[in-house]
């Protein structure tokens, strides 16, 4: 049985971050993915994810976003791949919506550039938006759009140069941490070792983190792309922006500049969205599901929500009740670190978020966190 320092089990958004920051910290890395590099069936796929810095959620996210883009931009030019684009974003809803208010308290509290557009100011810059009357927006121009299978392999050919051994549809069926601090991690293959691990599994994560009382609850999503009525050019990267836009009653819907495939849209929160496992999704799209979003879309987008449904993909968000990440230490084992940085906003973090996962990993501890450690919520030791 091989021994490694430390197993990151799973290599997607956030475990070829870690696993990369690892291997490039020293550490001799074993990797564990059950699929192939950046496959579709996770929660990093569909080409596309937002980035931004005033971040509504809130202002304690803004550090961890700095620290994000810088390492987003060494990573770019480290791989030579085409990685971040920075577009711009509008953040969109009433004056009191979560979305605009809680983007103009970070804004304020970390000095971030940013400006306060009305509707008529909207529609003057941005011609395919058709905000009513009341609708403002925050405008804040860092914001962009990250490409989340070009990222990942490039995590992936960093930690591979840096020496990491990292292996393809092996999927992990069970991990045991020995009283000695070591851990023992079983494949459908075989059986390994190692001073640490990394559990960074997506929608897996309700099975193996074993926390059974850790609220982690998985949520299907569809993504569309549509052909606009008029064509694609005022939806071009260079003059669209990607956009959050709050619809009240819990409802937000997201979306991108044009991309091959069309212009993508999503909701982002629907109040409620299929309750699924990882293994479970529903992967078809039904047609009720389009007609919802385009009538979401209708007083927001009228172009796109007329326009001919080209594309769509399903996705799995991992939700935690609060929203805000689960990182950190395993409650029951000091040599095991759990990593969900999901609720449907974490794509945009994988980088320091790697960074972070090898300080726990290697030192036991990060400065970076606080608001994500898992015992904020009431866990049962030993559950
Ligand atoms: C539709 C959608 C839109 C989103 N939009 C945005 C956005 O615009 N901006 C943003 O910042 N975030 C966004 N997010 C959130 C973001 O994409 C996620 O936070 C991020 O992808 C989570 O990465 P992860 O590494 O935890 O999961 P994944 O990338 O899914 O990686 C987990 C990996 O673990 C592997 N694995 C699981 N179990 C095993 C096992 N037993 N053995 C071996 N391997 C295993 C899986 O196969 C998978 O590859 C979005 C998410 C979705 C679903």
């Amino acid at each position: 049985m091989a021994s490694f320092d430390v197993i990151v089990l799973g290599l997607g958004g956030m475990g070829s971050a870690a696993a990369a920051h690892l291997a490039a910290g020293g550490q001799r890395v074993l990797g564990l993915e059950q699929f192939q590099p950046a496959h579709g069936f996770g929660s990093s796929h569909g080409r596309s994810r937002v980035i931004r810095l005033a971040y509504f959620e809130h202002p304690s996210y803004v550090p961890l976003l700095l620290r994000a883009y810088e390492l987003w931009e060494q990573l770019e030019r480290d791989s030579g791949r085409s990685l971040l684009t920075i577009t711009g974003g509008l953040m969109v809803g009433t004056p009191e919506s979560e979305v605009v208010s809680g983007s103009l308290r970070s804004a304020r509290e970390h000095g971030l550039a940013h400006e306060m557009l009305d509707a008529a100011e909207i529609r003057r810059r941005f011609s395919p938006f058709t905000p009513g009357p009341g609708i403002v927006a925050l405008h804040e121009p860092r914001a962009g759009v990250l490409r989340p299978e070009e990222a990942i392999h490039a995590h992936l050919e960093r930690a591979c140069a840096d020496g990491a051994d990292l292996r393809f549809g092996e999927r992990v069926v069970d991990w045991h941490a020995g009283p000695s601090g070591s851990v023992e991690v079983r494949t459908m293959r075989e059986r390994h070792e190692a001073g640490r691990l990394v559990i960074a599994p997506g929608a897996w994560a309700p099975a193996l983190f074993k926390l059974p009382s850790l609220p982690l609850e998985v949520e299907r999503q569809v993504l569309y792309w549509f052909d606009p009525v008029g064509g694609a050019a005022a939806f071009a990267a260079d003059r669209f922006p990607i956009y959050i836009w709050d619809l009240g009653a819990g409802v937000q819907c997201y979306g991108f500049p044009a991309d091959e495939a069309g212009v993508k849209v999503a909701f982002f929160r629907t109040g409620g969205g299929a309750r699924c496992t990882a293994d479970s999704v529903e992967r078809v799209v039904e047609p009720d599901e389009v007609i919802a979003m385009r009538h979401a879309l209708a007083p927001c987008l009228p172009a796109l929500a007329s326009g001919r449904l080209t594309e769509t993909a399903t996705c799995m968000y991992t939700l935690t009740p609060d929203h805000h990440f689960v990182i950190g230490l395993h409650p029951d084992h000091s040599q095991v670190v759990i990593a969900s940085p999901c609720s449907g906003h974490g794509y945009k973090f994988a980088s320091v978020v790697g960074e972070i996962l090898a300080e726990l990993a290697i030192e036991g501890t990060t400065r970076q966190i606080d608001l994500f450690a898992p015992l904020r919520f009431r866990l049962r030791p030993g559950a």
